[in-house]
C-alpha cells in the first residue's frame, strides 16, 4: 500500500548511557554453530543471489579505488582470515553490507555521501569487523539454533549450504544474513573497526562522526533514517565511545586521505550511466520474514486513541495527515520519497460529512483508497460486520502488488464508526506471510479503544 509521504520514526529512542571503560575492550566473536568454512561458503552462496539483484559497477578507477581502502584494513589482524573482495553497487541509498566470510559491498550513494576517504573505510572497518566477529552466523545461531543443530551436520555434503538450511525449517534467504544487527554488535563493531582504521593510519574518529553525519541529515531533512543506520542502529554516543578507544591506543599521526582523489571518485560515479535493472530497495526481498510482527503487544495511546501493537514494529507518524503507520522498518519500502508499507498497520480517522454512516462512509473510502492505488482489487471474500468497542465495525480484504518482489499483498481494511467520523485500520502483509500475521492483526482490531 502506498503513502505519498516520508514517514517519521514517532518514538524517539533515547542513548543508552554507556561507561567508557579505561582499557581495551576485549572483543570477541559470539555463539556460533557454523564453522568459519561454512561462514565462507554461506557468504559466497549469498553472494550470488544478491548480485543477481543489486547492479555491481564495474568501472575500473572505482573498483581500484574502494579495494585500495579495503585491502589496507583488512591487512591488519583484527580482520582475522576470510578471503574479504569489495564491490561498488550503483544504488543511490547511504549503505555498505558485507556478508559472512567477507564479500563486502559499498553503494555508490554511500560514496557520495563521504567527506574523506577516511569516512569510507570507516564504513568498511565497521563492516569488517562483523565479518571478523561472525555477527551475521551468529544471529542466525540464536535465532534458530535448534533447526540448525539438525541441519549442518551433514550441510557441507554439496547442493549448496543456503538450500540444504532451507530444508530443515531454517530457510535462510540471502537477504536474511543481512539482518540488523543488536547494539552490542554494534558497538563491538564500531570499537574493532577504530582499532583496525587507526592501524591502517586513517583517522579512527571519522568513522563516528560519518554515522553521526548521517544522523543529522535524517533529523534535518525529515526524512526517514537511512538504510546503513536502519541496518546499523547507533549503540549510543559513537564519536565519543570511539574517542575513548582512540585515547587508550599509541599517539600517531592519522591520515583522512586524499581529497582530490575522492573528488575524482565522486565525479566518476556522477558520469555512470544509469543500470538498466538496478533495484535501489533489494532488502525488501527478504520475502517479509524479517519485518513479522511479534505476538507480544505494546500499547499506543495518543489523542483519544488506543490499540495495541507488535512489540517488534515502530509507530511512525505522517508528515502531512494524522494517519499512524506501525510497521518493522523492514516492512517499509521506499523510493523516490515515497513509503510503501508491504507489512504492516495504517490507521487513521477519515472525516465524514453527518454521524457516521458505517456502510455508505465505509464504500466512500474503500473507493478513495483504491482511486489511489489502481493496482488493488477486492478479494472477492463477502465483507464481515462486527463490532470494535461497542462500536459497528466492517472487514473488507483486497489483494494487490507487494513491494517484496513478485508476491501477492493482503490488505485488510478495518473500519469503525468512531463518533468523529470514520476510523480506520488497515493490515498489510505479503500473501504468504498473512497467515502467521493474522492472529496478531485480530488482537490489535480487537484492542482498538476510543
Ligand atoms: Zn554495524
Amino acid at each position: 500500500m502506498k503513502r505519498s509521504y516520508s514517514l517519521i520514526a514517532g518514538v524517539v529512542v533515547l542513548a543508552a548511557a554507556v561507561s567508557f571503560a579505561q582499557k581495551p575492550k576485549t572483543i570477541k566473536p559470539g555463539w556460533n554453530l557454523f564453522s568459519q568454512a561454512q561462514d565462507v561458503q554461506l557468504g559466497k552462496e549469498a553472494a550470488g543471489e544478491i548480485e543477481k539483484q543489486v547492479a555491481v559497477v564495474n568501472n575500473a578507477q572505482l573498483v581500484d579505488y574502494v579495494n585500495r581502502i579495503g585491502k589496507k584494513l583488512v591487512a591488519q589482524p583484527e580482520a582475522g582470515q576470510y578471503p574479504y573482495t569489495f564491490k561498488v553497487v550503483y544504488d543511490k541509498s547511504i549503505n555498505a553490507f558485507a556478508l559472512p566470510g567477507g564479500p563486502s559491498y559499498v553503494h555508490t550513494g554511500l560514496i557520495l555521501a563521504a567527506d574523506n576517504e577516511a569516512q569510507i573505510a570507516g564504513v568498511l572497518a565497521h563492516e569488517v569487523s562483523h565479518v571478523a566477529l561472525r555477527h551475521g552466523t551468529s544471529q542466525v545461531t540464536k535465532a534458530q539454533a535448534i533447526q540448525l543443530l539438525a541441519g549442518l551436520g551433514g550441510a557441507m555434503a554439496g547442493g549448496g549450504l543456503l538450500g540444504q538450511l532451507a530444508q530443515v525449517g531454517a530457510g535462510l534467504g540471502a537477504n536474511s544474513l543481512l539482518l540488523k544487527f543488536s547494539r552490542s554488535a554494534e558497538s563491538d563493531a564500531d570499537l574493532l573497526g577504530a582499532r583496525m582504521m587507526a592501524k591502517a593510519g586513517y583517522d579512527p574518529v571519522e568513522m563516528a562522526k560519518f554515522f553521526e553525519k548521517l544522523e543529522a541529515q535524517e533529523q534535518s531533512s525529515g526524512r526517514s533514517i537511512p538504510q546503513f543506520l536502519s541496518d546499523h542502529p547507533n549503540p549510543g554516543n559513537r564519536v565519543k565511545a570511539v574517542s575513548a578507544e582512540v585515547k587508550l591506543m599509541p599517539a600517531r599521526e592519522y591520515t583522512k586521505g586524499d581529497t582530490a582523489d575522492l573528488g575524482r571518485m565522486k565525479t566518476t560515479i556522477n558520469g555512470l550511466p544509469v543500470p538498466p535493472k538496478a533495484n535501489t530497495n533489494f532488502r525488501a526481498d527478504s520475502g517479509g520474514v524479517t519485518a513479522r510482527p511479534n505476538a507480544q503487544l505494546k500499547q499506543y495511546s495518543a489523542k483519544g486513541l488506543g490499540f495495541k501493537y507488535p512489540s517488534n514494529w515502530e509507530v511512525f507518524s505522517n508528515q502531512q495527515s494524522s494517519e499512524i503507520t506501525v510497521a518493522s522498518r523492514d516492512g517499509i519500502a521506499e523510493t523516490n520519497g515515497n513509503a510503501e508499507i508491504a507489512y504492516g498497520a495504517i490507521i487513521g480517522l477519515a472525516q465524514t460529512k453527518s454521524q457516521v454512516n458505517i456502510e455508505n462512509d465505509t464504500k466512500a473510502f474503500l473507493d478513495r483508497m483504491l482511486q489511489q492505488n489502481k493496482n488493488m482489487k477486492a478479494s472477492g471474500e463477502a465483507t464481515k460486520r462486527f463490532s470494535v468497542n461497542g462500536a459497528n465495525a466492517l472487514l473488507n480484504v483486497f489483494f494487490g502488488p507487494s513491494a517484496f518482489q513478485g508476491q501477492r499483498e493482503v490488505d485488510a481494511v478495518v473500519t469503525v464508526a468512531h463518533p468523529q467520523g470514520l476510523l480506520y485500520m488497515i493490515l498489510i502483509a505479503p500473501e504468504g506471510e498473512y497467515p502467521k500475521a493474522q492472529p496478531v492483526f485480530d488482537q490489535m482490531i480487537q484492542s482498538l479503544q476510543f
